[in-house]
């Protein structure tokens, strides 16, 4: 399992030479309700990660960026949120660098519905002013269907992962049950913007704590570790697939 941070540079080289994938792991460090860890989303991504490059030796897993972009949750205690402009540079920079050693197949790996645009941002930027292409993906993107199947008692609304809901909830039960029962499991199921905004289609950006004090969307008493193994399962599956059609890839 080839993972940057755990390689010598000979190591680094030889996998450049092989035209390894470089799999980067990106998240965010904040609330994820009552009861499950701040870093779940970078936790997350990483750990697929680490499970396809198990697989796949072909896959290099870059070093996890825990830190991210989250506005919206950026009150409730333990967040940590960069700005955008930040966040951005930080990500271009650790790709540039990633690229000056050889490495043509990049993805980025991304847990965290909340920097989505923002990613796409910086990789149209980094392919427009740097020639860099860079592939960003997200883990729930990988399963939108089998969340549908696995979790449509939850009904969510607009979105199928939620926050802390029932498919990260049931993701930390598979991966580290021990830390994924902190506190409270609670639901809450309102709208994720004011309705006038969401009628029509629109964005704009929330306090996390107007709309949920808890800090979660979703129903996480619907989780289980059973869930979260196979939607795991699926996403390794899936992220090792992805890596191979792109070494293959022009
Ligand atoms: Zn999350």
């Amino acid at each position: 399992m080839p993972v940057w941070s755990e390689l010598s540079w000979p190591r680094i080289e030889e996998c450049a030479e092989r035209g390894c994938v470089v799999v980067i792991p990106i998240g965010v460090i904040e609330q994820h309700g009552h009861h499950l860890p701040l870093d779940t989303d970078a936790f997350i991504a990483q750990e697929i990660a680490r499970a396809a490059a198990k697989r796949d030796p072909e896959i290099l897993v870059g070093p996890t960026v825990p830190f991210g972009f989250t506005p919206s949750n950026k009150n409730f205690p333990g967040s940590i949120s960069l700005t955008a402009a930040t966040w951005s540079a930080l990500i271009r920079e650790i790709v540039r660098s990633v690229a000056r050693h050889g490495f043509t197949r990049i993805a980025l790996f991304n847990g965290h519905g909340g920097q989505v645009s923002l990613s796409r941002a910086v990789v149209s930027a980094l392919q427009d002013e740097e020639g860099i292409r860079v592939v960003v993906l997200n883990w729930f993107g990988l399963v939108d269907k089998d969340m549908g199947r696995l979790f449509a008692d939850e009904k969510m609304p607009g979105g199928r992962v939620g926050h802390a809901g029932a498919v990260e909830t049931s993701m930390n039960l598979h991966l580290r049950g021990e830390l994924a029962s902190q506190g409270s499991l609670v639901t809450h199921l309102g709208p994720q913007m004011p309705d006038f905004v969401r009628k029509v289609g629109g964005y704009v950006q929330t306090p996390r704590e107007d709309l949920s004090p808890s800090g979660v969307m979703g129903a996480p008493n619907l989780a289980s570790a059973e869930k979260g193994g196979e939607l795991f399962g699926l996403c390794v599956e899936r992220l090792c697939a992805f890596a191979r059609e792109y070494r293959d890839s022009e």
